[in-house]
Formats: C-alpha cells, sequence, structure tokens
C-alpha cells in the first residue's frame, strides 16, 4: 500500500485539498478538488486527478447550508473511496498566521492549538476557518498527524528593522511587528524561479495578485521584504480588504463615524478593496468586463498602489534584476501584467506585448534589463513536502 499525504486549505467560504502520493522523498500530487460556497447559496463539490478528469462531484441544493462542521466530515467520507491503495500518514494544513513563535512548520497538539487560536484577532478572515478545521480533525482521527505549515514562515529572514513599526518599545515587545503573509506561495516561487532565469537568484520582487495580494521582495530567495505587515490586511488593495491605510481613518471611523470595532473590521476587511472602490465586485474578471468608471477606478487604484510598492520594494532591494507574477491575477490578467509592466518601464522592464498576451514563461524582450515572468504557484506543493519533512524527522 501505498503511503500519501493530503493537504487542506480551508477558508471562510471553501475547502480546498489535494492528495499527494510519497514515493521515497518524491511526491506526486494524485488528485485535487474543492467543497466551494460552504455556508452561502448551493455548496459544491468536485475532486479531479492530476489529467483533469472529474473522479467524482456533488451539488447540494439551492440554501442547503452546509456548515464547516459538515462539509469536513462529508470530505472524510468521500476520500477513502479515491484514496484506494494509499494509506493516509497525515495532513498538512494551510494556517496564516504563525505569530513570532511558528517559524517553521509544527505537529499540531492542543496547546500548539491553543497558541494558534490566540493569534486569531490578527487573521480574522482565515486563522479561524483553518483552525476549526484541525480542530474537527484531532477529534475524529487523533492518531494522524496534523501539520500547520504557515504563511508568516517565510518571512522570518527580514531584518529587525524591516519588521518594526515606530511604536513605543512595550508595544512592539508584545509582538505588534510586521510578519508577512503569502509565504508558502512565495516559498513555492523561490524554489523554482531559478530554474527559470538565474538571474532571478539576484534581486526580485514576486507579486502574489489573487483574492489576496502581496508583493514580496527577494534576495537569493530569502524574503527581505514584504507588502503585508501585522495583519494580511496591509499593502495592496485586495478583493474586499483596504490594504495600506492611514491609521488615523480607523480612529476617525470610530470616533466622527461612530463605528464599533467588529463594524471597522467589517469595513476594512470585507467591504473594501476592489468590490467598495468598483461596487460590483471582488472579482477582477467582472471589473475588466464592465466600462463603468468605477470600476475602472477600482482597477486604476489596483495599479497604481503595485506601482508605488514596486518602487518601494525595488529601493529596499537596492535595485531589481527580476519580477515574478502569480496568483488567479497574475497568472492570468495579460492587462494588469502589461500594465504593471508599462510602469515599470523606468526600473528597466521591457514588456513583450504577444509573450504576455500568450501568458506563459517569459514576457520581457530579450534585450529587457530586468525581466518580467508568470510563473504558476503551488501553495499545495509546498504543504505537502513541509508536512513530509515533519513526520520524516519525528
Ligand atoms: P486567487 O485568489 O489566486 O484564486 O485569485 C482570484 C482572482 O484572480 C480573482 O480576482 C479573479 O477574478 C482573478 N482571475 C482569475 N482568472 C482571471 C482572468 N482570466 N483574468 C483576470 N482575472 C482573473
Amino acid at each position: 500500500m501505498q503511503d500519501a499525504i493530503a493537504v487542506i486549505n480551508a477558508g471562510s467560504s471553501s475547502i480546498k485539498f489535494a492528495v499527494f502520493d510519497e514515493q521515497g522523498s518524491v511526491l506526486q500530487r494524485v488528485l485535487a478538488g474543492s467543497i466551494r460556497d460552504i455556508g452561502t447559496s448551493s455548496p459544491r463539490f468536485i475532486v479531479k486527478n492530476v489529467a483533469g478528469k472529474i473522479l467524482d462531484s456533488k451539488q447540494w441544493e439551492e440554501g442547503a447550508l452546509l456548515s464547516q462542521e459538515d462539509a469536513t466530515a462529508f470530505l472524510f467520507e468521500m476520500l477513502p473511496a479515491q484514496l484506494k491503495g494509499h494509506r493516509l500518514r497525515a495532513i498538512g494544513h494551510r494556517v496564516v498566521h504563525g505569530g513570532e513563535h511558528y517559524l517553521a512548520p509544527v505537529r499540531v497538539d492542543a496547546e500548539v492549538l491553543s497558541a494558534l487560536e490566540a493569534l486569531i484577532p490578527l487573521a480574522p478572515l482565515h486563522q479561524p476557518h483553518n483552525l476549526a478545521l484541525i480542530r474537527t480533525l484531532l477529534a475524529t482521527t487523533p492518531g494522524l498527524p496534523q501539520i500547520a505549515c504557515f504563511d508568516t514562515a517565510f518571512h522570518h529572514t527580514q531584518s529587525s528593522i524591516e519588521r518594526a513599526f515606530a511604536l513605543p518599545r512595550d508595544i512592539t515587545e508584545r509582538g505588534v511587528r510586521r510578519y508577512g503573509f503569502h509565504g508558502l506561495s512565495y516559498e513555492y516561487i523561490a524554489s523554482v524561479m531559478v530554474q527559470r532565469d538565474p538571474k532571478l537568484a539576484g534581486r526580485v520582487v514576486v507579486l502574489h495578485l489573487g483574492n489576496g495580494a502581496s508583493m514580496c521582495a527577494m534576495q537569493d530567495g530569502k524574503s527581505v521584504s514584504s507588502t503585508m505587515g501585522f495583519t494580511a490586511l496591509d499593502g495592496l488593495p485586495m478583493g474586499t480588504r483596504c490594504g495600506t491605510l492611514d491609521p488615523g481613518v480607523v480612529l476617525y471611523l470610530m470616533d466622527a463615524l461612530k463605528m464599533n470595532p467588529g463594524q471597522v473590521e467589517s469595513v476594512l476587511y470585507q467591504q473594501s478593496g476592489l468590490l467598495g472602490v468598483s461596487g460590483i465586485s471582488s472579482d477582477m474578471r467582472t471589473l475588466e468586463a464592465s466600462d463603468t468608471p468605477h470600476a475602472r477606478d477600482a482597477i486604476d487604484l489596483f495599479i497604481h498602489s503595485i506601482k508605488r510598492q514596486l518602487g518601494a520594494l525595488a529601493a529596499t532591494l537596492g535595485g531589481l534584476d527580476g519580477i515574478v507574477f502569480t496568483a488567479g491575477i497574475g497568472e492570468n490578467s495579460a492587462l494588469v501584467r502589461e500594465r504593471v509592466c508599462l510602469d515599470a518601464a523606468w526600473l528597466g522592464v521591457e514588456l513583450d506585448q504577444a509573450a504576455n498576451r500568450a501568458g506563459v514563461g517569459q514576457i520581457t524582450t530579450a534585450s529587457s534589463a530586468v525581466s518580467a515572468w508568470i510563473i504558476p504557484t503551488d501553495e499545495e506543493a509546498v504543504i505537502a513536502e513541509q508536512t513530509r519533512r515533519v513526520i520524516a524527522a519525528a
């Protein structure tokens, strides 16, 4: 019987999963799937093999209101049939925040779980969902190792100055500092980019542009700086998150507009970003297809923020050798890539329009001083590999 590792990325309305076959130290994805629209309209489940063939699927009735516990139970009823010939050795989980303490993946027990639950206020959109599923699995399958893999961990190479806010020391010492996120995605890109272009071992800015969006400055594949800080709110405007904001705005919302903390949190995390500015959608495809001025404003603001942050990150690195686009928008939106690259002409980026439209690999000309690339990310592969290493070391 073949050993296997499952990977789970649990969000507020979806559970994404993948299973990797373990052949010695080599991991091979065998299937991947998701349960989407949990707790919202009509939940959907699908699982495919690596060739993209649908192995199983289900659509619940409109208004079925599947809870995350129901979805987890369904997933673990369904998995054995899909895992024929495999023995599940461990489950690796994406956990957004590891705080100051967790700089490497860790097997979760009751003590680790409660330490991670204490970080929920720092990532209210993700951490509760990541951990709820781990808590369920610790209770239902106590012998199966649950490994937490952190989005913050990749950034622990940043300098103390880079991570500091100019706040009183006693507040900083309580852990109020920049952490950075999307680390699992950045770790994947760092692990493959040098094979594309040896120059990407130098000064690189990786743009993870998805529903959540951030940028990471790397030197030699290590994180030097990131646009995200204490929480996953900072930096670029995102699908529904505001990005960088004068902290005085928060005081104004509370003092002048009389919002309570819950209302402020909802504005900053759920009602802002592309959705808030456009008034239409958090989805870049919808905005690109729309001809309303507010949709255009939302895209313009997104591009403008990237331009500012790219300048700042290039300054932090002392120059730039390459940029890499990844995640849903970065991998698929030729429009966003084109505008970002044209704005970065002053840094030495010379866009190859045809290559950009083709949408794979290098999208700059052969003479471009700074090369730009599209590299699809694979957070699941990183989680599976981290999980394998933790159980191998146990
Ligand atoms: P992710 O969070 O990485 O799944 O990315 C989700 C984002 O990618 C959403 O804003 C989508 O609209 C965007 N996206 C996916 N495909 C495309 C596309 N073909 N063109 C523009 N945006 C896209």
